[in-house]
């Protein structure tokens, strides 16, 4: 059966792009996570649309990765095919940008300051995909990309269709991704005019306020916050929980709300970590904290 898979990745998307048993830990920020049986890495949106047509007529689980900047990959790997988006065009007109799925956050970023686009500023130092941000609508400083997203390509049950903002269903670190699978393509924003200089001046302020944040492999915040006033690194600071450590593991002393890789962690390591300081806050506080890191594989 594997051969057979293989034939079919290797023909939709080229021998070189399609390999057995690549370490995740290559390609998440955390640096942790075992084997994915296959990995393939997608050139065009007809390709896309056609190993995803192969994967679901053959019954084969896959996995769309961006950056890896939120996901916790197990020890023992991914028994499937974990895809990564390798197109990423941006363009604009006007006010209004597209950017493929497989464009870098911080290339879109770019992109808009140096064509005088301001809205995404916030956005800077984030490690990210489109795709990847606008299924986590990740997001810093009260913005996220539900601010900026107008319309999002997908690909979902076999057709390419277009979504409005409203039918993303936005929140919190939440996407209606979560709940209906669907390949995203590409997103189109909607920014304002504004002076590069200015739109720079912002981004670097940004960049100082992130350059307190811990420089370790990590997955950004662990938890989510449960409601306002509540900070999440804050309150495991104050239970004594700042450098806890299990293997090469630890929380960053700082910023709390951070598991760092220290060395050589394993996805069991972290695992344990996440477990403990959510356990502590609830027996502490009655909070239940919700991670927001999306786990690929199966945890132990
Ligand atoms: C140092 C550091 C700082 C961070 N700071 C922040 C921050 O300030 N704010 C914030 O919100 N987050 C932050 N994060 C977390 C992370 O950057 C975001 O969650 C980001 O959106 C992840 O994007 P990604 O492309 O890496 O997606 P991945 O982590 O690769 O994937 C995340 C999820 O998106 C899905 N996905 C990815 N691409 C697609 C696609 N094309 N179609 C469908 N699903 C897809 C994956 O399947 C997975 O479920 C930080 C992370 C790190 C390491």
């Amino acid at each position: 059966m594997d051969a057979i898979l293989e034939n079919y990745l290797q023909y939709i998307c080229g021998q070189e792009n399609v390999k057995r048993n690549e370490p995740l830990a290559r390609w998440t920020t955390f640096r942790v996570g075992g084997p994915a049986r296959f990995f393939v890495l997608v050139e065009s949106k007809e390709k896309l649309q056609k190993l995803i047509s192969a994967l679901e007529y053959l019954e084969r689980p896959y996995f769309v990765l961006g950056l890896g900047a939120n996901v916790l990959a197990s020890d023992k790997g991914y028994d499937g095919v974990v895809i990564k988006i390798n197109f990423q065009t941006i363009q604009h007109n006007d006010v209004f940008m597209y950017a493929d799925a497989g464009a870098k956050l911080s290339a879109v970023v770019n992109y808009a300051r140096e064509h005088g686009l301001s809205g995404l500023e916030w956005a800077t130092g984030i490690p990210a995909t489109i795709g990847g941000g606008v299924y986590m609508n990740c997001g810093a400083f009260e913005h996220s990309m539900s601010d900026v997203v107008v319309l999002v390509d997908v690909l979902q049950n076999g057709k390419i269709k277009t979504l409005t903002n409203h039918q993303i269903n936005f929140g919190y670190r939440h996407s209606c991704f979560m709940e209906e699978p669907a390949v995203i393509i590409g997103a189109y924003l909607r920014l304002k005019h504004d002076k590069s200089a200015k739109i720079a001046t912002r981004m670097r302020e940004i960049v100082a306020k992130r350059n307190r944040h811990p420089h370790e492999p990590s997955a950004g915040s662990v938890f989510k916050r449960p409601y306002d006033n509540f900070f999440v690194g804050r309150e495991i600071e104050k239970l004594g929980l700042a450098g806890y450590t299990v293997g090469g593991a630890q929380v960053s002393p700082r910023h709390c709300n951070f598991i760092v890789n220290t060395g050589g962690a394993t996805c069991r390591d972290v695992w344990q970590v996440l477990n403990h300081v959510k356990q502590q806050v609830e027996a502490a506080t009655g909070v239940k904290l919700e991670s927001e890191i999306v786990i690929l594989g199966e945890m132990e």
